[in-house]
């Protein structure tokens, strides 16, 4: 069985044997003790596997990620298109995100007694230094430089550890090739094991998964639940929108193709996004569909789409930001506009940072939790319904990057009416 239906049979065995212990133990001792020494420390072992592999992820994708943006100066101004473009438009993806999750706040339905005894069983999260929420905002943006990068880590401010991810990033890219060649396949060999551990630990997800759910329903009831179904309500509802107003938009006018047309010929596009959750796996498609059907020239889909392959991820960003609020608000983690915009800048250096596979948003979203002062365990309460958010989130960031090239293709001058 696929690993996406074994983890949704975990979170359905686990929400059911959770809800039945509750419904024959009720509160007694019996129970309580079970999801304390048994089911609460199983799920976290499944979590911390993950956490454990957060650093050395976050350090290698980020700097990778905008090393490989790099290439952009080759380009010049095909590149700078590029990178303008996809930092407005991942940007509004998450604009829209949170506007949506500020609106309707899906995390909000629990009743107070329920979401105290919520907070008092999440492990708590230690407020980074860098704590966006309480900080004069002076102080907060002092505290993202680290004077030393490796207490920082150590500390978990994440906060620091990605501005440092970042600048390495950045020196890596202005430094000449063939002297830092050997260092980016050293961190290419660190993001390919962490990747590897991260499968490693995803085979474990179904039973942690199991367990957190068990743990929570056992101790709250089902009613815990509703939030999630709220919550997958906005991310698609967030999604349908960026994909069909926003894109529509941006093909109209900076693309000057009609909506109708574009949407009919990247359908395929579509499908394969939305069937194998991959940007990468994407790309072949992609980039037949943008030059033959859309006349897109060779030069520019090739860069434009290989780079948004990785780079510009619109959904995975708006994913990102929409989850984070609602975890933030399912715990009654008050966030003010300040770590709103931590949370905007954030999901859209996620986004540069996220690999084009399945599911490849999700470890990058537990430093960004802690940033905020949200327990991580918000990640296995998400994990359950993942699936099906990837697949539409992946369709976005396909989407995203064909809008880009055509937009450029068509400020260039070079789109060609198409062959269809
Ligand atoms: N599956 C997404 C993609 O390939 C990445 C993610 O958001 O997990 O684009």
């Amino acid at each position: 069985m696929p690993l996406h239906l074994r983890i949704l049979c975990g979170l359905l065995t686990g929400i059911g044997c959770g809800a039945a212990a509750r419904f024959l133990f009720g509160t007694s001792p019996f129970l309580l003790d079970f999801t304390t020494y048994v089911a609460e420390p199983f799920g976290r072992l499944f979590l911390r596997l993950i956490f454990m592999i957060v650093l050395p992820l976050l350090f290698s994708a980020l700097a990778l990620g905008v090393a490989s943006l790099g290439d952009l100066r080759t380009l010049g101004r095909i590149g700078v298109k590029t990178f303008l473009y996809t930092l407005l438009v991942t940007s509004a993806s998450v604009l829209l995100g949170l506007v949506l999750v500020n609106i309707f706040r899906p995390g909000e339905g629990l009743p107070a007694d329920t979401r105290a005894a919520l907070q008092r069983t999440a492990s708590p999260v230690s407020p980074p230094a860098t704590d966006v929420q309480e900080n004069p905002v002076l102080r907060t943006l002092v505290a993202i430089i680290p004077d030393n990068p490796l207490r920082a880590a150590a500390q978990g401010e994440m906060v620091a550890v990605m501005f440092f991810s970042l600048m390495v990033g950045i020196g890596l890219a202005l430094s000449p090739r063939e002297k830092v060649e050997p260092f980016i396949k050293v961190l290419e060999g660190v993001y390919e094991v962490v990747m590897r551990l991260i499968d490693l630990a995803m085979r474990l997800a179904p039973y942690g998964v199991a367990a957190l759910l068990f743990t929570l329903t056992a101790r709250f009831g089902v009613t815990v639940l509703q939030p999630l179904l709220a919550y997958v309500a906005v991310v698609l509802g967030g999604l349908c929108l960026h994909q069909f107003v926003t894109y529509s938009l941006l093909v109209r006018y900076l693309g000057g193709m009609s909506p109708g047309v574009f949407f009919r010929q990247i359908s395929e596009v579509m499908t394969t996004a939305f069937s194998t959750s991959s940007s990468n796996a994407t790309l072949p498609t992609a980039l037949r569909v943008t030059q033959e059907k859309l006349g897109v020239p060779r030069d520019i889909a090739a860069f434009v789409l290989t780079v948004g392959s990785t780079a510009n991820q619109n959904g995975t960003a708006l994913f990102e930001g929409v989850t984070i609020l609602f975890l933030a608000q399912f715990y009654g983690v008050e966030l003010g506009w300040g770590a709103q915009v931590f949370v905007v800048l954030a999901s859209v250096l996620a986004g540069v940072g996220t690999a084009g596979v399945p599911g490849g948003s999700l470890p990058l979203m537990v430093p960004i939790l802690q940033a905020v002062g949200v327990p991580g365990e918000g990640i296995g309460i998400i994990l359950g319904v993942d699936r099906i958010l990837d697949m539409s989130r992946t369709v976005l960031n396909v989407t995203g990057d064909i809008t880009a090239a055509v937009y450029i293709a068509h400020s260039e001058g070079r789109l060609r009416t198409p062959a269809v």
